[in-house]
């Protein structure tokens, strides 16, 4: 008997092996010679091409005990054909290494139960944990939206609980960054004990146990990053997805894909529920609400009844000295925060110290020489960084006009206002949140706690910080330049601004009847950050989702973006020609381009641009993957397929 079999390695197809007169089924893992070594692949469903002449070796073993379920399976090969990416790759995604399978691993886990706090959870929980569990073993979505500081994370936690109770699996995906020790010890004095945390960073002895844990059902419940998702579950009997609306979930790079729509699809292959969890919901989800294919529950209060801060709209521009950010009415409205010795954070969306350095005499401007980027000044390094591909570059230089060249430092980044509110506020201890400050686990949690100790008066903050942390004390938001002017290349500007602002606001006040957000801007009568004021952030999602159907943008029709990149611009751009005239012979696709891609040159590769669109509910992958394997395409560009893509930088 001849069986398929898929090897976790690059290959789109799975090699024909003898089955050695083993009995054998889709899903179960076997031990096969491959060239000169053993490696561990899966019993798979289909035939390979053109493999014919080749001899057929034997399979060695079947792991014994170890099988993927055929749910898993099917899975996976969706998942690459819709992603165009390889089955191979994805299957390691979902088994990971041989070691996994071969060594000793010791699974009497150190979960040792601890006391559980008591939690009640109030009406408003109540009827959305009612709702929630409506629906029962098959596939179903269901959103759960609720103001940060509503008690989401509560609710889901009882549903989970119910699941592990049916001795189920249940899996939570959280944004890479939430995987915090504050979410960590919320979930051990609800559960009483620590969940299996699961992100590209463990260490791969934690992956081997938590695979081993996972594939025979002693792990019941895996909170993890994007990848969480292909994990071999068992019994998997609920999916949540929480902070759905993160961009977080998409995958850039290696296989390129979106971990919340992929938990979706596993879901509906799972026949199982799926919770996606938000304050303000992403414009496709948002969609699929207005649409009634998800199911869609709101808590509309805050826990402890909190209200939600006031805001204030404060214009830049009269008080536009030169490189001051902060406006005299911020600074007295901070005061009286300050004053009552509560927290203060400024919200700055730029690593660094200056994004530009220009020569005051020449002109000179300090621009990566791999990326068409211009290299940001660290005054903490010391440097100017490029912010794509790291290249560190003193700033030292020799001016064409005489001597070195004299840099101005142009624009605000994180470090600037630092030494700005230094200055402003003399006798309050201010520390930076920002990912160059936080790059060890210490520093971090040292961080963390002088935070929670008011240890801290003023916080200066990149996107990091808008990001699910609970700090009590905080009570005041200063956004330095609120901007919704977009750089043209983002389709997405306006929805990652709404939640953004929507999450920032949501740092303050969770446990203060007076909190306060400043808007800082150089356009106070910009309508979105006007409705965003408002608290109408659904209402500008509905208004988003117009104008989306009117330029022919996605959740309305579906995109795939091909990147062709190359040491040289003119093969990029030829390359991407070529391949046009190729996808032409597609039916129902509309191709876009070739264009040069905004950000021309990243790493030392010139980057063109096609853009595919089609009708959504369509599924062409499979003949644009089977066509552009079919094309002799030159060794020196390389293609990047990307799905749904949602950066066009
Ligand atoms: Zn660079
Ligand atoms: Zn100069």
């Amino acid at each position: 008997m001849k069986a398929q079999v898929l090897l976790p390695k690059i290959f789109n197809f799975s090699f024909t092996y003898n089955s050695n007169n083993i009995s054998l089924k889709i899903g179960d893992l076997v031990e096969v010679p491959f060239g000169k070594s053993k490696e561990i692949g899966v019993v798979w469903t289909h035939k390979p091409k053109d493999f014919k002449d080749i001899k057929i070796k034997k399979i060695n073993k079947k792991v014994e005990k170890y099988s993927i379920n055929k749910s898993l399976v099917e899975f996976i090969d969706w998942f690459s054909t819709y992603n165009m990416t390889s089955p191979g790759l994805t299957l390691k995604m979902a088994i990971g290494s041989k070691d996994s399978y071969t060594k000793k691993i010791d699974l009497s886990l150190k979960n040792q139960k601890k006391n559980t706090k008591k939690y009640k959870l109030n009406k408003e929980q109540m009827k959305a944990l009612e709702y929630l569990d409506l629906v029962n073993n098959k596939f179903d979505v269901s959103v759960l939206q609720g103001t940060t500081g509503s008690g989401k994370t509560l609710v889901y936690f009882e549903r989970i609980k119910k699941i592990i109770d049916k001795n189920k699996q249940a899996l939570v995906l959280l944004p890479e960054i939430f995987l915090t020790n504050e979410f960590k010890s919320r979930f051990e004095n609800f559960f009483g004990y620590q969940p299996a945390i699961w992100h590209s960073k463990i260490t791969p002895k934690n992956k081997r146990i938590i695979w081993k844990g996972i594939i025979e059902n002693k792990i019941h419940l895996v909170v993890g990053a994007r990848s969480a998702l292909l994990l071999p579950f068992k019994n998997l009997g609920l999916i949540v997805v929480d902070e759905e609306h993160d961009v977080s979930y998409k995958q850039d790079e290696g296989v390129i894909y979106n971990a919340r729509d992929m938990a979706i699809s596993r879901a509906s292959f799972e026949k199982i529920p799926i919770h996606l969890v938000t304050s303000i919901p992403s414009i496709e989800t948002y969609n699929n609400i207005q649409n009634k294919k998800f199911r869609h529950v709101k808590i509309v209060k805050r826990f402890n009844d909190y209200p939600l801060p006031k805001t204030k709209i404060i214009n830049l521009n009269i008080n536009k000295i030169k490189d001051k950010f902060i406006s005299d009415e911020t600074i007295r409205h901070v005061n009286i925060f300050l004053k009552k010795k509560e927290q203060v954070l400024f919200f700055i969306n730029r690593r660094g110290f200056a994004p530009y350095l220009i020569c005051q005499k020449c002109g000179f401007k300090q621009v990566c020489s791999n990326c068409s980027m211009y290299l940001t000044f660290h005054k903490k390094k010391n440097k100017a960084i490029c912010h794509h591909c790291s290249l560190e570059r003193r700033i030292k230089n020799k001016c064409k006009e005489e001597g070195d060249c004299n840099f101005i430092m142009y624009g605000p980044g994180v470090e600037k206002i630092f030494d700005e509110v230094q200055k402003i506020f003399p006798d309050n201890k201010v520390e930076i949140f920002s990912s160059d400050y936080m790059k060890k686990k210490k520093q971090t949690e040292a961080l963390f706690n002088k935070i929670n100790n008011n240890e801290v008066d003023i916080l200066i903050g990149t996107q990091m910080i808008s990001k699910g942390f609970n700090f009590p004390k905080l009570n005041c938001v200063v956004v330095i330049d609120a901007d919704f002017s977009g750089r043209g290349y983002d389709l997405r500007t306006t929805e990652k601004n709404i939640q953004l602002y929507h999450q920032l606001s949501g740092r303050a006040g969770r446990f203060s009847s007076e909190s306060l957000i400043i808007y800082q801007t150089l356009n106070p009568k910009d309508s979105t950050l006007n409705e965003l004021i408002k608290n109408k952030s659904e209402q500008l999602l509905k208004t988003e989702l117009l104008t989306r159907k009117k330029n022919k943008l996605p959740p309305f029709v579906r995109l795939i973006a091909i990147i062709i990149s190359s040491d040289r611009h003119d093969l990029s751009m030829k390359g991407a020609k070529e391949i046009k005239i190729h996808l032409k012979k597609i039916n129902n696709i509309e191709i876009l381009g070739p264009v040069d891609s905004p950000l021309l040159k990243i790493k030392k590769k010139f980057r063109s641009r096609l853009l595919l669109r089609f009708r959504s509910g369509v599924l062409v992958q499979k003949k644009i993957a089977n066509l552009l394997n079919s094309l002799k395409i030159s060794s020196k560009i390389k293609l990047t397929v990307d799905v749904d893509p949602v950066n066009f930088s």
